[in-house]
């Protein structure tokens, strides 16, 4: 954990407390203490409805409502994937947009015709898709910092094939939640804003060998590879260990390629990283025991079909 995170959550928490609202986060349906320790109250969850290269849709639960991150299905295939996590539509404040590829904004012309939240992405973003042109964004540069029902939202530059891709990080009483993918490095923005964070969200989408014997053509393997591209999983796995810190409770592996990549090679290679132990001989999640009353660590992987929760 850095200074800025430390600061970043005492800033966030005072204020709160001086509008008199200390209490806004204190809708936690799932804080659960560990052994009794002071563990950081579980203000924010995060809930992947599908993640990869065929649609990508999160929601950050927050104490006022939900921020939905991407909308890459239809409107049918959200509410059906909400439903099934005990979300309600209705209560969604904000989509913000990570960047304009089709799988991350395809379902977005239709969502917008019943949404009566904010439209949320960086500049040139909307104009970057004809899809998107027209609907009433507000725009934002990587790096800003905007504050959603309650939750301050801290965008940062990635690096990918389109004009201002951003990732992630959501703030709220001192908990947190990150989000990193399609991006072809952990840039320096990445870096400082998701250094431990409580559930950390990372694109791991390829296996190289996979990628290198697998049946794409040559130029797109090394779009995939390039710094422009997809993070791999052992760059997802050198990325966690350098931003696990001892308050990461979850690390989830996002963006899994199905045709380059297994999740479980990627839960494998961030276990590893990470010194967690496999929860079982499929390999799709891992844990690590800490001892001295530190939360265990699990890292899991998200799937493009079934919606998961990380509370
Ligand atoms: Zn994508
Ligand atoms: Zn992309």
């Amino acid at each position: 954990m850095t200074d800025i995170d430390e600061t970043d959550a005492r800033d966030h928490r005072g204020h709160d407390a001086a509008r008199g609202n200390g209490a806004v986060c204190e809708d936690s349906r799932g804080t659960r203490g560990h052994r009794g320790t002071p563990t950081l109250q579980r203000r924010l969850h995060l809930h992947i409805l599908g993640s990869g290269s065929k649609g990508n849709c999160a929601v950050v639960e927050g104490p006022a409502g939900l921020i939905m991150i991407d909308d890459g299905f239809s409107r049918k295939q959200v509410i059906e994937r909400m439903h099934e996590l005990d979300l309600d539509e209705d209560d969604v404040r904000a989509l913000i947009v990570t960047h304009e590829h089709s799988d991350h904004v395809s379902g977005i012309a239709v969502w917008s015709r019943r949404f009566g939240g904010e439209l949320l992405a960086s500049a040139g973003t909307p104009e970057a898709r004809q899809a998107l042109g027209d609907l009433p964004f507000t725009t934002f540069m990587p790096g800003d910092v905007i504050e959603i029902a309650s939750v301050r939202v801290s965008t940062f530059p990635t690096m990918h094939d389109v004009v201002n891709p951003v990732g992630l990080r959501f703030d709220c009483d001192g908990d947190s939640i990150g989000i990193c993918t399609d991006t072809g490095v952990i840039t320096p923005g990445a870096r400082r804003a998701l250094a431990g964070v409580r559930v950390l969200g990372l694109e791991s989408n390829h296996d190289i060998p996979m990628l290198r014997t697998g049946r794409y053509p040559r130029a797109l393997q090394d779009r995939i590879a390039s710094e422009r591209g997809h993070l791999s999983n052992d760059q997802a796995a050198s990325a966690a260990r350098e931003l696990v810190s001892e308050r990461t409770e979850c690390v989830v592996a996002l963006h899994i390629s199905q045709e380059n990549n297994r999740p479980s090679l990627a839960v494998r290679a961030i276990a590893g990283a990470l010194g967690a132990a496999l929860d079982d001989e499929l390999g799709s999640s891992a844990t690590l025991e800490r001892a001295g009353g530190l939360p265990d660590l699990r890292v899991r992987a998200a799937g493009q079909n079934r919606p998961i929760s990380i509370w």
